[in-house]
């Protein structure tokens, strides 16, 4: 057994400090970011937040509103069994998630961007399915995970993911830390998992734990090169559910409600999600131009006239120790 001492940080851990900046308004800010891909030589260009492959949130009319304002949806992945002619219109920014199984499935999707995602992305054999997938689709922009440490991190891409997807534990559905101790503070992983993916030229999805604009944009500030959300889209009039006494169920793909409707209960496997009740939020246009709003209004706290920028203009404090710290680039 080994105890490792380094400070780990969640969002909440942290602050980012404001800096001088020549910008007058936050509309001077380019949200767009061009990304390109290390093994599929693609380029995508768009608002690199994403929303959660959960079936709540990654619905046909999800993705109507975020294609709109170009950002990426991943649909539910019972949609990929049956109906993912439902997403046929801006297929650039969608990024279709099964598991192990699917690999076939996800081969003959034509999306920008495919992936494998498993709640457990240390196994030998997903990282063989990351190979697998890779032999079938060279020219796919593939993403994998979850993980959330460097050393995983460049092994998904060595194995043929162009980005790698992190995140244990941090998601608002989540139960993963208190039913197995797994975990690793969000912020940090996102920080370490981005470094070593950068340094082989690939890309990281910041996955789970983002509850305000703030913490996405904490998210970005930290080296993710896309953000993916769950709860911060449920409630809405696009999500699938029924609104009953102002309130919406939004469930983790582990819980009992998702296991029931998917037929997916065994002997052996427990829950590690859980259903809670989201106040009913209207449209979800409304919640986007927020977020993206808070984010422009963050680049101009620092600085920074593109999000490209916000990560090299950010310097993180760290906050709730008694001993505040200043790391980053001052
Ligand atoms: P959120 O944005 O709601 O904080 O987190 C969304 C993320 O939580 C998803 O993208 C996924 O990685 C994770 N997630 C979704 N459902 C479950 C679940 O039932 N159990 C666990 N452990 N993670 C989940």
């Amino acid at each position: 057994m080994l105890i490792n001492e380094d400070i780990k940080l969640d969002y909440s851990d942290v602050l980012i400090r404001p800096k001088r900046s020549r910008m007058s308004s936050r509309g001077e800010v380019r949200l767009f970011r061009t990304h390109r891909f290390l093994w599929s030589k693609k380029k995508w260009t768009g608002i690199p937040i994403m929303s959660a492959n959960m079936d709540t949130v990654g619905t046909p009319s999800m993705h109507n509103v975020l294609s709109k304002h170009k950002l990426i949806t991943c649909p539910a992945k019972h949609y990929l069994k049956n109906d993912s002619n439902k997403f046929n219109k801006g297929k650039s920014n969608i990024c279709w998630f099964g598991g192990i199984d699917d690999i076939s499935k996800l081969s003959k999707t034509s999306t920008g961007f495919i992936g494998l995602d498993v709640a457990n992305g240390y196994t030998i054999k997903f990282v063989d399915s990351v190979k697998k997938l890779r032999d079938k689709c060279p020219n796919a922009t593939i993403a994998a995970g979850n993980v959330v440490t460097a050393d995983m991190t460049q092994e998904l891409i060595l194995a043929g993911a162009d980005i790698v997807k992190v995140g244990i534990g941090p998601g608002s559905v989540c139960t993963t830390r208190i039913k197995t101790g797994i975990g690793y503070p969000q912020l940090s992983a996102v920080i370490e998992c981005a470094d070593a993916a950068h340094g082989l030229n690939a890309h990281i999805i910041a996955d789970g734990g983002c509850t305000s604009s703030g913490d996405i944009v904490k998210a970005f500030a930290g080296g993710a090169d896309f953000v993916m959300i769950g709860g911060m889209l449920a409630g809405h009039d696009e999500c699938d559910g029924t609104i009953e006494d102002g309130v919406m169920k939004f469930y983790g793909m582990a819980s009992e409600s998702a296991m029931t409707r998917h037929s997916n209960h065994n002997n052996y496997r427990g829950t590690e999600g859980k259903t809670v009740e989201i106040e009913y939020r209207g449209k979800a246009d409304d919640t986007i131009k927020d977020i993206l709003s808070g984010i422009r209004s963050a680049c101009t706290y620092v600085g920074a006239n593109k999000l490209k920028d916000l990560s090299k203009c950010t310097t993180f404090l760290r906050v709730n120790n008694t001993h505040n710290t200043v790391f980053g680039n001052e």
